[in-house]
């Protein structure tokens, strides 16, 4: 497929023996790339991604579900001229009443498909294809938030206007460590967006979480998620706090105050390969400042979703922070892609996460691993 608006012209859906792409060719694709990936999930997590772009043999395309609701965004322009052979192709996954695919254990009843599009190809898509950002494929227009599970925590997500499709759904397997991590803890949850890391933490115990957001709207995301689980005993009894602000200067400015765990999950610091070295300060800094909140015993979780610094770079950054901070401490854990989320290049492996819990103050800095 070609693009000549995008740095990347070329994209290559197969490489081998001569193939017709065609109808039956899609098909056969699309149930590679489902095969097995539903059965990942068990009913408490109905929002979760069906198809990974490039690593799935779908360069520049991603689907994602979100309970009925299907969302498919693309980042290349390349599909526009194929799309409404696609959108056939990509209707199969989407319930209608009456008929339940093969992926989708047991609802009959209708869906709907949302077209997502990234922001640098909507003028071409609207002018060229008469397609617009958040309109139906198949199905009800959507109008309002979709809710839907993840391990059996309600949220809701944009899919029309939201960032990505409506929810970092990349987010879901540290979300779960940071559960386990949470026992009576203060936790501070930096870049919060509408509190995907904070409903797990109050679930998994935590005595109080504060979301720190620069958006008014995801804050508010943040506050609806809180109400849709306040049948959750843990999440009922946990303080709930939010700050709208800019992180890097909260961290400077704001009074002191320690807590039990800080989460950083920033946007993607490195858009491109120019910014590199300023994004991996600015994730030092960041780190460093976090350090410096933290209690005696205190765990940091900082994530990276820049493609262009690499996990070996990151993780080691936000050590050098670490020893930096002259507390003892040790790496809990790291982590990169959950399995609804495969990379099969380097240039796909985009996020990173890491655990490190501190020790009193005052040490010489130690990595016991
Ligand atoms: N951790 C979230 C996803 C974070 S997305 C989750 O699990 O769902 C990044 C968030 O950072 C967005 O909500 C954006 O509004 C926010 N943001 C961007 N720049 C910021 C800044 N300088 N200070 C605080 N928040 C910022």
């Amino acid at each position: 497929m070609y693009d000549p608006e995008s740095p990347i012209r070329i994209r290559i859906l197969h490489a081998g023996k001569p193939k017709q792409i065609d109808q039956a060719w899609w098909r056969a694709r699309l149930d590679q790339t489902l095969a097995g990936r539903s059965a990942r999930f068990d009913e408490r997590t109905t929002g979760y991604r069906l198809i990974n772009g490039e690593s799935d043999g779908w360069p520049g395309l991603v689907l994602d579900r979100y309970e009925r609701t299907f969302v498919v965004k693309l980042y290349t322009a390349a599909w526009l001229p194929r799309l409404a052979e696609i959108a056939d192709i990509l209707r199969a996954v989407v319930p209608i009443p009456g008929r339940t695919p093969e992926h989708l254990d047991r609802r009959s009843n209708g869906g709907s498909l949302i077209l997502r599009l990234s922001r640098n190809i909507q003028r071409t898509a609207a002018g060229k294809f008469a397609y617009k950002d958040g309109q139906s494929l198949r199905g009800k227009e959507v109008n309002g938030p979709v809710l839907f599970k993840e391990s059996g925590l309600r949220f809701e997500a944009d899919v029309r206007h939201g960032q990505k499709t409506g929810f970092f759904l990349d987010q879901r397997e540290n979300r779960r460590l940071v559960e386990s991590l949470a026992r009576g803890r203060e936790v501070l949850n930096g870049f919060s967006f509408s509190g995907g890391f904070s409903l797990y933490a109050a679930r998994g115990g935590a005595r109080s979480v504060t979301d720190l957001d620069i958006s008014e709207l995801a804050l508010t995301g943040a506050k609806r998620n809180f109400a849709l689980n306040r049948d959750v005993a843990a999440v009922a009894s946990c303080r709930h706090d939010t700050i709208r602000a800019d992180a890097f200067a909260w961290l400077i400015d704001a009074p002191f105050r320690t807590f039990d765990v800080v989460i950083l999950d920033p946007p993607s610091l490195a858009k491109r390969e120019s910014e590199r070295a300023a994004a991996i300060q600015a994730y030092g800094r960041l780190a460093s400042l976090s350090i410096q909140r933290l209690g005696s015993g205190g765990i940091l979780v900082a994530a990276s979703c820049s493609g262009h610094v690499s996990a070996a770079e990151f993780f080691e950054t936000v050590q050098r922070s670490a020893r930096l901070s002259a507390k003892k401490f040790d790496v809990l854990a790291t982590t990169q892609h959950p399995p609804d989320h495969p990379a099969t290049f380097a240039e796909a492996h985009y996020l990173k996460c890491i655990f490190v819990r501190f020790g009193a103050g005052g040490g010489r800095g130690r990595n016991s691993r």
